[in-house]
């Protein structure tokens, strides 16, 4: 049995609150059972956040670019300023700065839409002309004011460079998309035709197409770059290959000391083949306590879902709640055997899904500062089905937000009443840990494509159906039996915390995250908005949840709880055989129908709604500082854990001291 807290440690005096501003609260986590590791393991910590940190130019280069470029000129001049630090210019220019700190450019992390900033032009020239040449980023030959005429317009135009991602299926997504995964002239018909000859469709172990390349044309010609030391961001990959070199000498086993070798080589080459043996032995080594992602993962910054994006995560074991996820991996066969899909679409035997908890040490590259709180990989299907996958849950990041949030009173303004209300202050936190568990560790491993079916054939709608398949995945098994009969959970009514929060999440309170006029793009929320209004339309005629109206205000209601787990019981299965048969038209019909239109009236109430309560629709995360403490030998003899950093001066030092791509 588990307690609300699940085995978590929280120090009641840790201050979780570091910056807020624009759309975005900047929190600090702290790092439980920091103090159980040996001296090689924390040196292990140190080097790796070293080598995560090492890569912090790339993910800002595949963003956008000019972003290097812009980063240096922003922080010249905030650390050059002379004039008056309280007028509204120099204000806005503050939070413009931080902002793109936030995005790893000049794009929002989340909508990937360009910021605008609130500070005038004409203060960004006269800042721009205070500062002498030596402080002025300039590229190879070019002059101020060349620097000048290109970043204006980059900076200020809001038609230029509008948007780093963009999903628009009726319009050349890649043409359109300003992040620098695609060179000049680039189309999106003439890239997918590039891999389509590439791809062998008999290729049982096809490779990650794409996955560390930038596709550029050259004498109208495509061709790739490779991401590797002796090509593009090699002076970034060298650091990375130093530090993990360094981590080496201290690995836990045979094992890791394999898998980092191999992540050597492939840095060194840009082997994908490479990659996937990396992947194999990273999967397949569950015993390491120190563990780390580092390279190009996930895919969502590519409109067409291939190019990996750099990111890093340092961690290691939470002891005590590893317990929890070793309980479900070790039933997954149980889980996938009573799935409620076509019998064909379950996989005969579920291989080596592996689940543990973990706690953050260390966040870089795309996951810093905005992080997610659950990671599962490799990514390459054949790998999952062949060897497996490994998922956590990052138990501090979650604890941080949970603990940032209380008092907040959002239950107060948006859950219907107060039994709901307890309900979910009495197990939100153990069902939403147990639903990232579910959806990491069985959901995404789960199911098997039909033979002969593209992995890829679900397209553009292929993330968001993914996700939705693995969160209903999730949502079916919480409130199954099982979890009680294994432990997990005390209540047989506990889930119902999780289905509300669900369906108020989905269909009303995520809009917090959009623009007024927008549409939803992210596939996350395209996922949530599916699921929440897929089940309020099918249970219309049996009042299976509803949205009315008190006291001029919007609720969700939800009637039979046990319908409304039916409904996602079918939703799961229609899902499962898209993805099974690589149905795109069934896919896109459901995508278009549910996922990514929004009512403009309730959109905007949930807005107001939000404003008066000034909770920040983003969240993310400062690191701590690891500093090691060397003898007269120059050996390190400890590693000391700090938190007082603030988010201004933590951005200004990574820029100092990780700085490897130009400026
Ligand atoms: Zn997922």
């Amino acid at each position: 049995m588990l307690s609300l807290q699940a085995g978590a440690v929280v120090d009641k005096n840790f201050d979780y609150h570091v910056d807020r501003f624009a759309d975005i609260e900047v929190l600090r986590y702290e790092v439980p059972e920091y103090d159980r590791l040996s001296l090689n393991q924390k040196k292990m910590i140190y080097f790796l956040s070293q080598a995560a940190q090492a890569g912090r130019d790339i993910i800002w280069d595949q963003n956008g670019r000019y972003n290097l470029q812009i980063r240096k000129l922003l922080e010249n001049i905030y650390t050059n300023y002379k004039g008056d630090k309280n007028s509204a210019d120099f204000k806005a220019f503050e939070k413009y700065l931080k902002q793109v700190w936030f995005g790893n450019g000049i794009h929002h992390h989340y909508s990937t839409d360009k910021f605008i900033p609130e500070f005038s032009e004409t203060f960004f020239k006269e800042q721009v002309a205070a500062l002498p040449d030596s402080l002025l980023p300039l590229n190879p030959g070019e002059t101020r004011q060349q620097m000048m005429a290109t970043l204006t317009p980059v900076i200020f135009d809001p038609t230029v460079m509008p948007k780093r991602v963009n999903q628009d299926g009726t319009i050349d997504v890649v043409a359109n998309s300003a992040s620098n995964l695609y060179g000049d002239g680039v189309t999106q018909a003439e890239v997918e035709a590039y891999y389509a000859a590439m791809k062998d469709p008999n290729d049982a172990t096809p490779i990650s197409y794409g996955l560390n390349a930038r596709v550029v044309k050259e004498d109208g010609k495509i061709k790739e770059e490779h991401y590797h030391l002796n090509g593009l961001y090699g002076p970034a990959i060298a650091k990375i290959i130093y530090w993990l070199d360094m981590a080496k000498s201290v690995a836990e086993n045979d094992a890791q000391k394999a898998y980092i070798t191999k992540l050597i080589d492939y840095y060194i080459t840009g082997d994908l083949r490479l990659f996937d043996e990396y992947s194999i032995l990273w999967a397949e080594d569950t015993a390491s306590d120190v563990d780390f992602v580092n390279g190009f993962i996930e895919s969502y910054g590519d409109p067409l879902g291939m190019t990996g994006s750099y990111e890093s995560y340092v961690n290691f074991k939470n002891k005590k709640s590893s317990d929890r996820t070793e309980t479900i991996s070790s039933n997954a066969q149980w889980f996938e055997d009573h799935s409620p899909i076509d019998p064909r679409f379950r996989k005969p035997v579920v291989k080596g899904v592996s689940a543990k908890v973990i706690n953050a040490a260390m966040l870089a590259g795309d996951a810093f500062p905005s992080t997610a709180i659950g990671i599962n990989l490799p990514n390459a299907n054949w790998i999952r089905a062949a060897h497996g996958s490994k998922s956590v849950t990052l138990e501090n990041i979650t604890e941080a937000y949970d603990m940032a949030s209380h008092g907040n009173g959002f239950n107060e303004e948006f859950v219907i009443d107060a039994p709901t209300s307890k309900l979910m202050e009495d197990y939100l936190y153990i069902t939403d840990m147990l639903h990232t568990d579910l959806h990491e560790c069985l959901g995404h491993a789960s199911g098997q494509l039909m033979p002969g079916v593209d992995p890829d054939a679900l397209k553009e709608n292929g993330s968001a159906l993914e996700e939705a398949r693995a969160d209903l995945f999730a949502l079916y098994y919480l409130a199954d039996p099982k979890l009680i009969e294994l432990g997990i959970l005390d209540n047989p009514d506990a889930y119902k915390a999780e289905y509300y929060k669900y369906m108020l999440n989905g269909l009303m309170t995520q809009l917090n995250r959009i623009e007024p006029g927008k549409d939803i793009e992210e596939a996350h929320m395209r996922n949530r908005q599916l699921i929440a209004a897929y089940i309020l339309d099918k249970g219309k005629k049996d009042k299976v949840a509803q949205l009315v109206k008190k006291n001029g205000k919007t609720y969700v209601k939800i009637n039979d709880y046990q319908k409304m787990r039916a409904l996602i019981a079918d939703l799961l299965a229609e899902i499962q055989r898209i993805k099974s048969e690589g149905d795109y038209k069934a896919g896109a019909d459901l995508i278009n129908k549910y996922a990514v239109k929004v009512d403009p009236k309730l959109h905007k109430e949930v807005l107001d709604r939000f404003s008066k309560l000034d909770i920040p629709p983003y969240r993310g995360f400062i690191n701590p500082v690891y500093e090691p403490v060397y003898d007269k030998d120059g050996n390190i003899t400890d590693v000391k854990l700090k938190y007082g950093e603030n988010y201004v001066d933590q951005m200004l030092r990574l820029s100092q001291d990780y700085t490897t791509l130009g400026f």
